[in-house]
């Protein structure tokens, strides 16, 4: 199975490509997670890319798609991935479209979490996530079991700089302006599938699973 998470910040993603991951025994992919591993490691490509990062600015194709393709090529793709926060524009889909094209896959599906946006400043005001494992957290609704820590690995959380509500603010403003035309552009694939983003984590995961099956691969 190879698919993509789109959706607005907030909706999901993060969280929902973590259980996928793991029940279906495919890489998941997280373009932002990448990104912030180089900002950490203060590679170039990081440096660069920290500038639109800060600001809620897509960070350049040519930036984010060096990272997909070393990404892709990797040897561990060959039953599958999920691709969580990439592509973010229409040039980024077709860029994916050349490169799985080169390396001889297709996607099966497109799904993209679909979540209002007050309900997305109220999650994104309250979130926390692990460096280790990428787990994410809601501090009041999906709060950790130990003071501050991931309950998987005991990493200490953090909050994310990039979810400070005037950042978030423009983030939402980029999502409807560069990556909801993604909606139609999939669509008119036959790819796209629509999923109710709210409700419990479970919940979500199991309309995902439950879409994926009907989906032929
Ligand atoms: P995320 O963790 O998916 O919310 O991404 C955090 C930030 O990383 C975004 O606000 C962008 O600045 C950058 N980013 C992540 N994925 C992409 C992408 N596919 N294209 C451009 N920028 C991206």
């Amino acid at each position: 199975m190879r698919f993509v998470l789109i959706g607005p910040p907030g909706a999901g993603k993060g969280t929902q490509s973590v259980l996928l991951s793991e029940y279906l025994g495919i890489p998941h992919i997280p373009t932002g997670d990448l990104l912030r591993a180089a900002v950490k490691d203060g590679t170039p490509l990081g440096v660069e890319a920290n500038k639109y990062m800060e600001a809620g600015e897509l960070v350049p194709d040519d930036l984010v798609l060096k990272i997909i393709r070393s990404r892709l090529e990797a040897g561990d793709t060959g039953n599958g991935f999920l691709l969580d926060g990439f592509p973010r524009n229409p040039s980024q889909a077709e860029a994916l479209e050349t490169i799985l094209d080169e390396i001889r896959q297709s996607l099966d599906a497109v799904i993209a979490i679909e979540v209002p946006d007050q309900e997305i400043i109220d999650r994104l005001s309250s979130r926390a996530s692990c460096p280790t494992c990428g787990r994410v957290y809601g501090i009041r609704k999906m709060p950790p079991t130990g003071d501050g820590l991931c309950d998987f690995d005991d990493t200490p959380l953090e909050r994310r700089e990039d979810d400070a509500p005037e950042v978030v603010q423009n983030r939402l403003n980029v999502y409807r302006e560069q990556t909801e035309p993604l909606i139609a552009y999939y669509e008119g694939r036959g790819l796209l599938r629509r999923i109710d983003g709210v409700g419990g984590t479970d919940q979500v995961t199991k309309r995902i699973v439950g879409v994926l099956d009907g989906t032929p691969v």
